[in-house]
C-alpha cells in the first residue's frame, strides 16, 4: 500500500487534534474530489515499518485525540489487511484515543458480507473505527456548513454507541446506526 500524506496536526478531519493517514487508491472518482492525486494506487510512497513509527510517536502526546484514516480509499481490498494491522497496533498502544474513517463506500451495504469490497479484513477493520463517514462526495449536494462532511448524502456514523468526549462535542449530527455487521 502507498500513502499520500501524513499530517501530525490535522483539526479537520474529525474531533480535537489529530493525527491523519492519507492512503493511495481510490476508485470512486467523484466528480469534484478534494484529493485527486490520490486515485491512483502508486501515488505517494510505500507504507512501511518507519511511517507507522512516526504515527505512533506522533499520537503520543495528550492533547492529540485520535488517529483519522482517509484518502483515497482506506477500504479499497488492496488497503484493507495493512490498515487492519495498522489500526490493530494504534487501538493497542492508545486505548483512550479514538478512531475515524471516511470511506466513499456505504456502510450498510458495501463493507457488510456479501457487500462489494467486504474481505476478511473488513470486520476487523471495523471493530477497531469509532467512527465511520461513510458515502461518495456528491458535488449537487456539497454543503460547506456540514461538521466533517463534504456534501448531505454522507453520515457520521458512530460505531458501538461512540461519543466524542463531552468538552470536544462538535460533531453533533453523529447517528448511531442499528443495522449491518450485527456480529461485531
Ligand atoms: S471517495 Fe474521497 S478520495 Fe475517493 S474520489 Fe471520492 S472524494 Fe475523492
Amino acid at each position: 500500500m502507498n500513502y499520500a500524506n501524513l499530517k501530525k496536526f490535522d483539526i479537520a478531519d474529525g474531533p480535537g487534534v489529530r493525527v491523519s493517514l492519507f492512503v493511495s487508491g481510490c476508485r470512486h472518482h467523484c466528480r469534484g474530489c478534494f484529493n485527486a492525486v490520490t486515485w491512483d494506487f502508486q501515488y505517494g510512497e510505500p507504507f512501511d515499518d518507519k511511517v507507522e513509527k512516526e504515527i505512533m510517536e506522533a499520537l503520543k502526546p495528550d492533547y492529540v485525540q485520535g488517529f483519522t484514516l482517509l484518502g483515497g480509499e482506506p477500504f479499497e481490498p488492496e488497503n484493507q489487511a495493512v490498515l487492519a494491522g495498522l489500526l490493530k497496533r494504534i487501538r493497542t498502544a492508545y486505548p483512550k484515543k479514538d478512531i475515524w474513517c471516511y470511506t466513499g463506500y456505504t456502510y450498510d451495504r458495501d463493507l457488510v458480507p456479501g457487500g462489494k469490497v467486504y474481505t476478511e479484513y473488513t470486520d476487523p477493520m471495523l471493530s477497531m473505527i469509532d467512527c465511520i463517514v461513510d458515502g461518495e462526495f456528491i458535488e449537487s449536494l456539497k454543503d460547506v456548513t456540514l461538521t466533517f462532511r463534504g456534501s448531505s448524502n454522507q453520515r457520521l456514523i458512530g460505531l458501538r454507541g461512540y461519543q466524542p468526549p463531552e468538552d470536544r462535542k462538535r460533531d453533533h449530527e453523529i447517528k448511531h446506526f442499528s443495522g449491518g455487521n450485527p456480529d461485531r
